[in-house]
């Protein structure tokens, strides 16, 4: 293929995981019709790949070869720092995606996510996270001048509401849990807004996967990655970056997929078949404290078949990997210390031998959330 074709947006495909069905591309949907989640594959080769190497484009304009899109918006995301520590035999290296500008690695997702919506010609977009892809996207809508229409639980932290607010989010508080919420946005979202929730989202992962292909050029190997799983989004887009890279010929072994859940929220756990000790549910893990997510079955299908495992962390060893994080410089939110414990649990039993070479991304900026993460440190 000539250099031109390759810097030609690529084909791609829409179907669902579950029954594998293939779905247009208009009109928009987020859910298949018989319930499950839709992924979108990307028809990526050896000559796409490579055409996203060197150039002039910075952050994530420079993977339009292989991004479900027809233009990129200029962004300042990704391209964030490497840094190896060796810790107790093994090479650790911390990717620190919570150096974006949103604060978080969904950052990425929202990108593609957005400039998606503003290619389907939606002037407007509803989300139900207040947390980190809450604001990811509502900075994307900012950016691209789409309305960004957040439905959030009435309880969620000033500090956050003021923070959307800022951004030029429609804030909507709803009263009842997470699925009240969730319900209000869809019955909020139709012909004019799309919902564009990050559990469910195809195009989400995509963004997301930019950071195994960033990760593969700053790391001669990389043996294991370790991801914070709740809904997912993390290890799916990873696993969608390293598997490009590996049918492109251009990864001497696919890495083993380690999925981080916190005690209480731990159903990859349960759909791999592995049992566990009752612990008690964690409390500083909220980023990720997501008992029944969508793709569960696509999160455990990942880890299996990369020969991965799961590894499950109590508060006690999430308060200690963030002080350790901390301690080295790190300023993360709790759930990202999440990965980092699951790290440690995982070499000293043995399951991450010396000697490897393990990618840990470091998620979410403790920035947005100083309160907590002093509370934690300090205690
Ligand atoms: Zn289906």
């Amino acid at each position: 293929m000539s250099t031109r074709a390759a810097c030609s947006p690529p084909s791609f495909t829409i179907s669902c995981q579950g029954c594998g069905e293939a779905v247009p591309r208009r009109p928009w949907t987020w859910k298949h019709s018989c319930g499950l989640p839709l992924d979108v594959a990307v028809h990526v080769d050896k000559d796409r790949i490579v055409a996203c190497r060197g150039g002039d484009a910075g952050g994530l304009k420079r993977f339009a070869p292989v991004l479900p899109l027809a233009n990129l918006p200029d962004t300042a995301i990704g391209d964030t720092p490497i840094l190896t520590e060796e810790i107790e035999g093994v090479r650790v290296s911390f990717k620190l995606e919570y150096l974006n500008p949103g604060g978080s690695f969904k950052d990425r997702g929202a990108y593609v996510a957005v400039a998606r919506c503003a290619e389907m010609g939606f002037d407007s977009i509803v989300v139900d996270s207040s947390g980190n892809a809450g604001i990811a996207m509502a900075r994307m809508g900012l950016r691209l001048g789409i309305g960004v229409d957040v439905f959030l639980p009435e309880w969620t932290p000033d500090g956050k509401k003021r923070l959307l607010r800022l951004l030029g989010a429609r804030l909507h508080e709803c009263t009842g849990d997470r699925m009240a919420v969730h319900t209000a946005a869809l019955e909020a979202s139709g012909e004019g807004a799309a919902y564009v929730g990050h559990w469910w989202n195809p195009y989400f992962a995509h963004g997301v996967k930019t950071m195994a292909y960033e990760a593969v050029e700053q790391m001669p190997t990389v043996d294991y990655v370790v991801a914070p799983v709740g809904a997912g989004t993390v290890l799916l887009g990873l696993h969608t970056g390293f598997s490009e890279l590996a049918a492109a010929g251009l990864l001497p072994k696919m890495p083993r997929l380690i999925a981080a859940q916190a005690a209480g929220f731990a159903p990859v756990c349960a759909e791999l078949g592995v049992t566990r000790p009752n612990a008690e549910k964690s409390l500083l893990a909220d980023g990720i404290a997501i008992v029944d997510p969508p793709r569960r079955q696509q999160i455990a299908g990942a880890v299996r078949e990369t020969h991965g495992f799961v590894v499950v962390v109590e508060d006690v060893e999430i308060s200690h990997a963030l002080k350790s994080l901390v301690a080295m410089g790190y300023i993360v939110e709790p759930t990202s210390a999440v990965a980092f414990a699951a790290t440690l649990t995982a070499i000293r039993d043995g399951r991450i031998p010396k000697d490897s070479s393990v990618l840990v991304p470091l998620t979410g900026t403790g920035m947005k959330v100083l309160e907590e993460l002093t509370e934690v440190v300090s205690d």
